[in-house]
């Protein structure tokens, strides 16, 4: 894969932006440019929506078996390719080799769920009031969908959305993060060479996401808007959608209670506490971001989870047995320290970590903070870092109320070896992902999706594909 002639895909062509400008993208473990990638702006996003409408009847009436088969030869290329992808997203995102190896397996499985999903498009007939009527049920492709995609998942953030709106019969625009564009158009090249149709699929991304995401909000004819990103951003894309009454999907941030009671199998909620934690260095929507332990293990438990992390190898992703990548930018590690430091600052107790290393790179290490409360920043927010902060609790009707008490709802997790407290937790926890001694719940045939803040609509499972489908019926008389 040639990174360094990274283009824009609009309409079936690998081109520069109209306005001929281009911008760098950085490998975040050395800070170095790797790519530069054309900027693009409104005037490409209005050729891609024009691409998309030329193309959107005839791809909405190709038989499903035709484009479930497109799919699944991306799958199986992706897999294929699963080397050279997961470089390319080390390189520009970071994460550890074998994380971006275990993403592009993730990121495939949603194309291969959704060619099978494709072909299961079902109609209904329902009874009718009348003997001479029937009630018939049919779904059709909503119509051309703008995906809108963050940094941190490279790969799967897009499949989960292009996977079910091909599947269904939609164009799709991809808008990936300016952060990491080269993954995305990988997908694209993947797609093209499958036999998508050109102008099916656009790729395009730029420094002003702002403007350029405004035509497609502003455009009619876009009727489907998924997006996973940041809440500020999903709210206003949400207020945006109204104008023009698009279907909207949000995936937004989290802020993951991971609750360990007394009674649970203590080293597997460590285990996993470090899978839920540490997985994309904590830049996850689904990471453990509070986490909630009944006082008689309080102390095993921070024991155990600190040895465990101070095990884990920080450095280039690129080198085999580093398990700890650096955070995406800047900005990302000033956020790191001012949770670290507000939490100090208000009595929380450093059990290792804490201090990022000099040199080159964004790197901050894997840090344990012990005798954090509710009230603190860390525990207010979504860190997005490799921060375990560790609260103490004393009865489960306590840890649910402080669990449940945020804006967000999107991953909760919880160990217990009591089946009647999995059941209460299942139902009182207002999360729309629970982790029951589970730290890693992801995966293509699971509705994923979140409660309060946390967003609208589900992707991946049988439900996935509904977002991208109008429900129609026809009353029939005359029988
Ligand atoms: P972000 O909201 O800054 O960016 C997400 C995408 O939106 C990017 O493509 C960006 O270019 C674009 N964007 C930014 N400003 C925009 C604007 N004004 N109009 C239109 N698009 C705009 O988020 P991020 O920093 O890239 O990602 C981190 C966030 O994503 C975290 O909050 C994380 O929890 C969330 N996330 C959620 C899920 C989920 O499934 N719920 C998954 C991964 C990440």
């Amino acid at each position: 894969m040639e990174i360094d002639k990274a283009r824009l895909y609009i309409g079936g062509e690998w081109t520069e932006a109209v306005a001929g400008t281009y911008f760098d993208v950085v490998n975040p473990a050395t800070e170095q440019v790797i790519a530069r990638v054309p900027d693009a702006g409104p005037q490409d996003m209005r050729r891609a929506i024009d691409a998309a409408l030329a193309v959107q009847a005839s791809w909405a009436d190709a038989p499903a078996a035709e484009r479930a088969q497109i799919l699944l030869r991306a799958a199986q290329s992706m897999r294929a390719q699963s080397e050279d992808l997961a470089r390319l997203m080390t390189e520009e995102e970071g994460k550890p080799l074998s994380e971006s190896r275990g993403e592009i397996a993730y990121a495939s499985s949603f194309f291969e769920w959704f060619a099978e999903e494709a072909k299961r498009v079902y109609g209904e007939i329902i009874p009718a009031n009348s003997a001479n009527k029937r009630i018939l049920v049919i779904k059709r492709p909503v119509g051309l969908s703008l995906a809108i995609t963050p940094w941190n998942f490279p790969a799967a953030m897009i499949t989960r959305k292009v996977g079910p709106a091909l599947a269904a019969g939609c164009p799709v625009i991809v808008k990936p993060s300016e952060l990491t564009p080269l993954s995305a158009f990988a997908i694209a090249k993947i797609l093209e060479d499958a036999g998508l149709p050109p102008g099916v699929l656009s790729v395009l991304t730029g420094t002003q996401p702002g403007p350029l995401v405004q035509v497609a909000m502003d455009e009619f004819s876009v009727r489907k808007i998924s997006f996973t990103g940041s809440t500020a951003v999903g709210k206003r894309l949400m207020v945006q959608a109204a104008e023009t009454m698009k279907r909207v999907s949000l995936e937004l941030g989290g802020q993951a209670p991971f609750i360990v009671f007394a009674d649970a199998d203590l080293d597997a909620a460590v285990e996993n506490a470090v899978i839920a934690k540490m997985r994309s260095v904590g830049e996850s929507c689904v990471a453990a971001n509070r986490m909630y332990v009944q006082r008689p293990v309080l102390e095993a438990f921070s024991r155990k989870l600190t040895d465990a992390l101070a095990a884990m190898r920080m450095g280039d992703g690129l080198q085999n047995d580093v398990t700890v990548g650096p955070l995406i930018d800047g900005r990302a590690v000033a956020k790191v320290e001012r949770h670290v430091a507000d939490a100090q600052k208000q009595g929380a107790r450093l059990l290792l970590g804490g201090t990022r290393p000099q040199g080159p790179g964004y790197f901050y290490p894997p840090t344990v903070l012990a005798g954090v409360t509710d009230s603190m920043l860390i525990a207010q927010e979504e860190t997005f870092g490799p921060v375990a902060a560790i609260l103490a609790f004393d009865t489960e009707d306590e840890v649910i109320a402080r669990a449940n008490n945020t804006r967000a709802g999107l991953a909760a997790y919880y160990f217990t070896r009591d089946v009647g407290r999995v059941m209460r937790l299942a139902e009182h926890l207002e999360y729309g992902i629970l982790g029951a001694n589970d730290g890693l719940p992801s995966t293509a045939q699971a509705p994923f999706g979140g409660m309060k803040e946390s967003g609208l609509g589900r992707e991946g499972s049988h439900y996935g594909i509904d977002e991208y489908l109008d429900i129609k019926y026809v009353s029939l008389g005359g029988i």
